[in-house]
């Protein structure tokens, strides 16, 4: 029998692994140093510690130590990169160029500089999630400074084609940014191979802790800079000041150099667990995995379950499965989620659908139980529904009008 409830939700976190805690313990008590305290040992050890994290978390994308900016957290890293590129870059332009799938926090970033007079362009995307990559570079005008695209979208798994954004950021002499907090860890991924000149990652969603992340920047060709964002005590280049959090930053860079280590097997393993799952689930009628299916991530799935009612769906096994539905609790509203939106999906299916993301403590027991649980409740929610009995007597459905949740 398998323990409960169950976690396929690693997509909005990740546990510890137990190997970076080890880590980390250290640094808590005994090594409790100011990393920027150079005049005694305390702070010579924590410093130390932090240069070794900054060289394993720059490893995992092919950076230099060097530029890597420690931050709070991918929504600092964002932050960072769009409105600190905007205030160094104003003398060449205000025009960002962004997609509407991208995470809240450069959606609301972006706004935020809309206020401060950013034009900002929002991509659409295709049902499957993709940009169109001409539509990309017509957007591109002299008062560009920068393209921010994420690497792999949070919701689907998409993974957009960076190398060629990268290129068209290149041909017109604009920055390019992307959000890789899904992506790092998981995928490879080489800013040098791949033109980026600005990246975001976050230890939590990597199996290290929670209140870390940090921006890459690129020193080279060209070297960019960005203006700081948190005044202080010049830490971090000047970019990011702040006392550094040397027990997450360790922790940080062990569990990057353990994604770097097991990245392909754990995608290898996970892609499979995430295909038997999906496969399992199509066997139901009238069920559609969401996004591309060749460009994705390894481990997520998300899955429209046509005339099943989401959050009655949620309800029959949240006590036992932990997954992310397609409906966005904003304050006190249920919205259906705007990255199923733009794919074209309307409220009904949005609010239907569910994202099950696996991660490495998942086991195939886990999977056997979740695909069990799913599918019993799907079909007993069909059996109640008046909706599915309606389309299975043909009835056509486009003419029937319902009320969205
Ligand atoms: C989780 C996530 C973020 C936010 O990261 P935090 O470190 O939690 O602030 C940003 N972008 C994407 C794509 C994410 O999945």
């Amino acid at each position: 029998m398998v323990k409960l409830p169950i976690y396929l939700d690693n997509s909005a976190t990740t546990p510890v692994d137990p190997r970076v805690l080890e880590q980390m313990i250290p640094y808590f008590s005994e090594k409790f140093g100011n990393a920027a305290s150079r005049s005694h040992p305390f702070g010579w050890v924590a410093e130390e510690a932090v240069d070794y994290a900054r060289e394993q978390v720059a490893k995992l994308i092919n950076a230099d130590p060097k530029e890597i900016i420690f931050t709070s957290g991918s929504t600092e890293a964002n932050n960072l990169a769009l409105k600190g590129v905007f205030e160094m870059y104003r003398e060449k332009g205000n025009h960002i160029i962004t997609v509407t799938t991208e995470h809240k926090c450069i959606l609301d970033t972006c706004k935020h500089l809309g206020k401060q007079g950013a034009e900002i362009t929002y991509l659409n995307v295709n049902d499957e999630g993709e940009l169109n990559l001409q539509e990309l570079e017509a957007a591109i005008t002299p008062k560009t400074i920068l393209i921010s695209v994420m690497y792999a979208n949070n919701e689907i798994g998409l993974i957009h084609p960076i190398k060629e954004i990268a290129a068209i950021a290149k041909k017109h002499n604009v920055l390019f940014h992307t959000d890789a907090t899904q992506a790092a860890g998981k995928v490879p991924i080489d800013v040098q191979a791949e033109g980026i000149h600005l990246l975001s990652m976050s230890a939590h969603k990597m199996y290290g802790p929670k209140g870390v992340g940090c921006l890459y920047v690129r020193r080279k060709n060209p070297r960019v800079k960005v203006t700081a964002q948190m005044d202080g005590g010049g830490h971090e280049r000047g970019m990011r000041s702040g006392t550094l959090n040397v027990p997450g930053i360790v922790g940080f860079g062990a569990a990057a150099e353990i994604n770097l280590k097991e990245m392909i097997d754990e995608a290898a393993r996970l892609s499979k667990l995430r295909d038997k799952l999906e496969y399992a689930l199509m066997e139901l009628e009238e069920v559609h995995v969401n996004g591309n299916r060749e460009h994705r991530l390894p481990h997520i799935t998300n899955i429209s379950f046509k005339w099943v009612e989401g959050e009655g769906l949620m309800m029959a096994f949240n006590k036992d499965i932990a997954v992310s539905s397609g409906s966005a609790c904003t304050s006190a509203s249920l919205e259906p989620s705007y990255v199923l939106k733009a794919l074209g999906l309307g409220d009904e299916l949005a609010h239907s659908s569910i994202r099950f993301s696996l991660g490495r403590f998942n086991t195939e027991d886990q999977i056997d139980f979740t695909i069990q649980r799913v599918k019993d409740a799907v079909t007993k929610l069909r059996d109640l529904s008046p909706l599915w009995e309606m389309y299975k007597e043909g009835i056509d459905m486009a003419t029937v009008e319902f009320k969205a949740h």
